[in-house]
């Protein structure tokens, strides 16, 4: 049977030299080789076996247009057809798309944060009290037996390993379990990674017809052999390393083909004999990350040494009961599984433990902090004095939503009280945030103080002035507005009223934490963040006052691990409820092909009174003027041949502030029904009456930047449409547009992002306090971060200054863990 396959090959394979000789010009066979080729590939299929007919299949799909194509595209075919055949008949084929030989194996990292096994927990240690132990963790590594000065150097250069401490967390990347090996003869059967554990007994070389060199090594296990296949350059690495009656240790896939096994898909480790004790193999064997300079076998039989002699020193720092409630085994047996795990079972507990520690300090940390800041010094009690906030309710046009109530209600508790406030407060777009800040400053004001609100944006402060003047000047309030691009003047006389005290209320950039700014009596510090200020530049405003109380805004939802961890030293209101009337947005990704009925649909929502942004993506700070040229060309397209009966306007980040202020006044005024602009209009732009957003390469986007823009609409009780126009790319770019489409909270969106990009990424460049976490994952360990921040809570309200014999070793490892962070530390 094979052989009659083989024979149909070699006849189909026949005519290809002439072809080739003839340059491709369709000539080898009478007939046209597509003709030639399927016929042959029909009697094929009679001859072959299932796994077989897939790829005859796709043997006859690169003849079935061959007629029709280039010279050059069908030579690319013929080498693609001589690759399949190869493959067909078991040769070795020598084209280039070969795959590469990759070292994923069987992976174990997503082990879900499950209670562990009780065995472990046995008999659990006590807490460790003993500073010594520390002592003995912090030697340096060339003191290690088998170490010495020189490796200790190459460590502590390549992977940071000073200390014995620092080595024992550099923590395996992966594992490969090689606790159970497979008799060869069983391999190739599953399609999936298998191991196997040999010796080479034979070598042999050839050069394929296409003079790439080929290299069988064979491995033998008493019951069968199997040919590890390499090619090219790899061959003479291969050969040097797997000599006759070398031991190896082979993982890979295997595929069984006329009776012989074979694998060019595997990774082989070589087995001396010092390996006795099945460091490398036969065990659950970690894998370390490498550098250029360091491999695994070293980093390996190091580690082991390290474990055995010195995991027993690293303390216990959990109280029993902890450990107990969350299922945690011991520390020192969690670090030396996680190294040597004896089954998956034990690792499973070793990373629940280190997961469970990384973010129990991270919170401690976090919940000291905010004790700290609590409780060390008196804050301001803010009463209501006179009538003023009722006046400010009283004189707006609606009515406070019952989440608004809640948040101020929780804001004015802790503004009341002699603890300072450390507050966030979340919201999504248009839920009304500005003004809940407006009453948190107003009732700083009543207690004659002045407060400061600072926004990451020139455009964003403007907008916040604007609003806060429009709605606080007819009750006497006066709000002063400090930017970086003021003229000295105007600036000297903000300064002056900042000083004074005249400027009740101040907003500005971060110019307002520069030197020369002082404040007569801050006392009420309100940031908008959109996660774009530091830790620092947030303590930097609160210099500013004496102790004021301090409110952080965010303009876009935060998922919760991410609200626990960089701002897990704040106290949380979020505002869940959007104000009464508003319709849901409907977002639809449209398709390039609708682009005409879309205008049609725009056409007719104008006609009905309504007004529409058309937003072009490029980025503020980097508008090149090609780009410009691209939207200013675009707004002219829209006036002159799209909707010559209506009014389009332009806006973008190049023109001057009053230009901008000029056109966005028509555009409230109902003069522009059309808006183009660059994406100045993100954040804080407030026209009730504009109902339809058109995005433009929405693909450029991200998710929280795209929901920033269509909180731009749904500002009233119009129906409001968001259409996005988008030709993503890549995966994530589609993800994005099908979250944009399927849900309008922002909540989930944020959810969706931090999925998309990670915690890494979610916050953009500045990494405003990112933990460093090595075990603990922010994506997967939302539970268990919930649980530590509980215990690591409980502790810093009982022993808020780590007093008591039973925290002296946690106190200790924690200020070393935060000396690292800068940034944090110093911030009380
Ligand atoms: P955010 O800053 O949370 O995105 P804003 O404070 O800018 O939202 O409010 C969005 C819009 O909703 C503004 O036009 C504001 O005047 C209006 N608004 C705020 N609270 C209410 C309310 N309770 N009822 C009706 N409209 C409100
Ligand atoms: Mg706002």
């Amino acid at each position: 049977m094979t052989n009659d396959l083989e024979s149909i090959l070699n006849i189909i394979q026949r005519p290809f030299q002439l072809e080739e000789k003839t340059k491709y010009l369709d000539r080898a066979v009478i007939g046209g080789l597509g003709a030639y080729v399927t016929n042959w590939v029909a009697k094929a299929n009679e001859n072959a076996a299932s796994e077989q007919t897939e790829l005859l299949r796709s043997l006859a799909a690169l003849f079935r247009d061959y007629h029709e194509i280039q010279q050059d595209v069908r030579r690319a075919r013929l080498h693609e057809a001589s690759g399949i055949i190869d493959k067909l008949c078991g040769r070795v084929s020598d084209m280039p798309e070969k795959p590469a030989v990759t070292s994923s194996e069987r992976r174990m990292d997503d082990v879900p944060d499950e209670s562990p096994a009780s065995e472990s927990l046995a008999e659990p240690v006590e807490i460790s009290q003993d500073i010594g132990q520390l002592a003995v963790l912090s030697k340096s590594m060339e003191f290690v037996k088998g170490i010495g000065p020189r490796r200790a150097q190459l460590l502590g250069e390549e992977i940071s390993a000073i200390t014995i401490a620092d080595f024992l967390e550099y923590y395996p990347r992966d594992y490969l379990d090689r606790s159970r090996f497979k008799p060869i003869y069983q391999t190739g059967r599953s399609g999936e990674y298998e191991t196997i554990q040999g010796v080479v007994v034979n070598q042999m070389e050839f050069t394929s017809r296409r003079s790439m060199k080929v290299l069988k090594v064979i491995v033998y296990d008493e019951t069968a052999v199997v040919s590890l296949m390499a090619f090219g350059k790899r061959t003479q690495y291969m050969k040097n390393s797997l000599k006759v009656d070398t031991k190896v240790v082979v993982s890979g896939k295997f595929k069984r083909s006329y009776n012989e096994i074979s694998t060019s898909e595997y990774t082989y480790e070589v087995l001396s004999d010092e390996d006795a004790e099945l460091i490398h193999t036969g065990r659950i064997v970690p894998v370390y990350p490498l550098t250029a300079k360091l491999n695994q076998r070293s980093l390996r039989r190091w580690s082991k040494a390290i474990v055995d002699e010195y995991a027993s020193y690293v303390p216990e720092i959990l109280p029993l009961d902890i450990r107990k409630r969350q299922g945690l085994i011991d520390k020192a047996v969690a670090v030396k599984n996680i190294h040597f795990p004896a089954t998956e079972q034990h690792l499973k507990e070793a990373r629940h433990r280190l997961a469970f520690d990384e973010l129990f300090f991270l919170e401690l940390g976090l919940g000291l902090k905010k004790e700290k800041w609590e409780t060390e010094e008196p804050g301001i009690s803010f009463q209501r004095q006179t009538d003023l906030l009722q006046k400010f309710i009283s004189s707006l046009p609606f009515q406070l939503t019952s989440a608004q109530k809640r948040v101020f209600a929780e804001i004015e508790s802790d503004m009341k009280s002699t603890r300072r406030m450390n507050r966030l407060l979340q919201g999504d777009v248009g839920s009304g945030k500005t003004v809940v800040a407006a009453m948190a400053m107003l009732l700083a004001v009543d207690n004659m103080y002045q407060s400061a609100l600072m926004a990451p944006t020139e455009i964003l402060a403007e907008q916040h002035y604007n609003t806060l003047t429009r709605l606080l000047f007819p009750i006497g309030i006066h709000v002063a507005l400090l930017r970086g691009d003021m003229p000295k003047r105007s600036r000297d006389s903000a300064l002056a009223q900042i000083e004074s005290g005249e400027a009740h209320i101040v907003v500005g950039t971060h110019a307002l934490i520069q030197t020369g700014v002082k404040f007569a009596n801050l006392g009420m510090v309100i940031t908008d963040e959109q996660h774009r200020f530091g830790v620092m530049q947030r303590a930097e405003l609160r210099e500013k006052g004496t102790n004021p109380d301090v409110l952080v805004m965010t303009a876009t939802p935060i998922p919760r691990t991410l609200a626990l961890t960089v701002y897990g030293d704040l106290n949380v209101s979020v505002i869940d409820e959007m104000p009464p009337g508003r319709q849901k947005i409907t977002t639809k990704w449209v398709a390039e092909g609708k682009r005409q009925e879309m205008y049609k649909f725009i056409e007719k929502q104008i006609a009905q009174g309504r007004q529409a942004y058309l937003v072009y993506p490029l980025v503020e700070e980097s508008e090149k003027l090609e780009d410009l040229k691209a939207a200013t060309e675009m707004a002219e397209h829209f006036q002159h041949e799209v909707f010559p009966n209506l009014k389009v306007g332009l806006i973008h980040g190049r023109m001057r502030a009053v230009e901008k202020q000029a056109v966005m006044q028509s555009f409230k005024d109902n003069q522009i029904n059309i808006l183009v602009s660059t994406t100045v209009i993100e954040v804080g732009i407030d026209v009730p009456n504009a109902s339809l957003m058109l995005i433009e390469h929405a693909e450029r986007f991200g998710l929280a930047q795209l929901h920033q823009l269509r909180g731009r609409v749904g500002r009233s009780e119009l129906k409001s449409y968001c259409l996005l126009i988008a030709n993503p790319k890549n995966t994530d770019a589609v993800a994005r547009m099908k979250a944009m489409v399927r849900t309008t909270d922002g909540f989930v969106i944020a959810e969706e992002d931090l999925k998309i990009r990670g915690p890494g990424e979610f916050f953009g460049t500045r990494q405003a306090g990112m933990p460093d976490l090595k075990v603990a994952s922010l994506l997967r360990d939302a539970r268990l971060l919930e649980l530590a921040r509980d215990e690591a809570f409980r502790i810093a309200k009982d022993d808020p200054a780590l007093i008591k014999p039973e925290h002296q070793m946690l106190k200790q490892i924690l200020q070393e863990k935060w000396r690292a962070n800068l940034e944090m530390a110093s911030i009380g």
